[in-house]
């Protein structure tokens, strides 16, 4: 099985398909990164504190999991194969592709913590806030219904 993708989804699936299997069958990842991708702790970095990484290598090994260094490009499902962004053929039975969500601001007008790419955003209006010249004075967190996610934090700026 190849699996595309180097988040929580990709991780999660390998463990659980290893558990499951045994090792009666191959498992392959395609996922650029070294490091697993986990979103909830990258939103320290505005914060100037570096999260914990987690190299995909030592989850991966005791797994027996074969890593690809690369990104998906194409799937020829007829064939079975995919095409790498680095100009490989890999060959699967089946194939999961876990390449994580596209975002989209919900709103206009606010920042949005989407990615690593949001940090420098979250650090210019951090700045502003600490600023004295109170060009930031109210920052309101918005968090839309249904939420499951637990926040831990109960500290504000005003
Ligand atoms: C700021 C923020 C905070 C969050 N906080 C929480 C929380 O507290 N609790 C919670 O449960 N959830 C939280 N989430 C949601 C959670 O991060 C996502 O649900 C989760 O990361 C989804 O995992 P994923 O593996 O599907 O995708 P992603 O984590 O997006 O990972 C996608 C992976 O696919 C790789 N990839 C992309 N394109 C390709 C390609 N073409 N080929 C191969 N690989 C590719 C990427 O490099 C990446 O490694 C948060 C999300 C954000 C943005």
């Amino acid at each position: 099985m190849l699996v595309a993708g180097g988040g929580v989804a990709a991780l999660e699936l390998l463990l659980g398909l290893r558990e499951l299997a045994g090792m009666r069958i191959d498992l392959e990842l395609l996922s650029p990164e070294a490091d697993l991708r986990y979103p909830p702790l990258e939103v320290v970095e505005p914060f100037d504190l570096v999260p914990p990484s987690i190299a995909l290598a030592d989850a991966l090994a005791p797994l027996g999991v074969v890593h690809h260094r690369d990104a998906l490009m194409a799937v020829d499902v007829d064939g079975h194969t995919v095409q790498t962004y680095a100009g490989a053929t890999l060959s699967y039975e089946a194939l999961v592709v876990a390449v994580g969500a596209r975002h989209e601001p919900p709103l206009p007008d606010t920042l949005t913590y989407a990615d690593r790419a949001s940090r420098a955003h979250f650090a210019v209006l951090l700045a502003e806030a600490e600023a004295e010249s109170g060009r930031v004075r109210n920052i309101l967190f918005a968090v839309p219904p249904g939420s499951t996610w637990r926040c831990r934090s109960t500290s504000s700026r005003s």
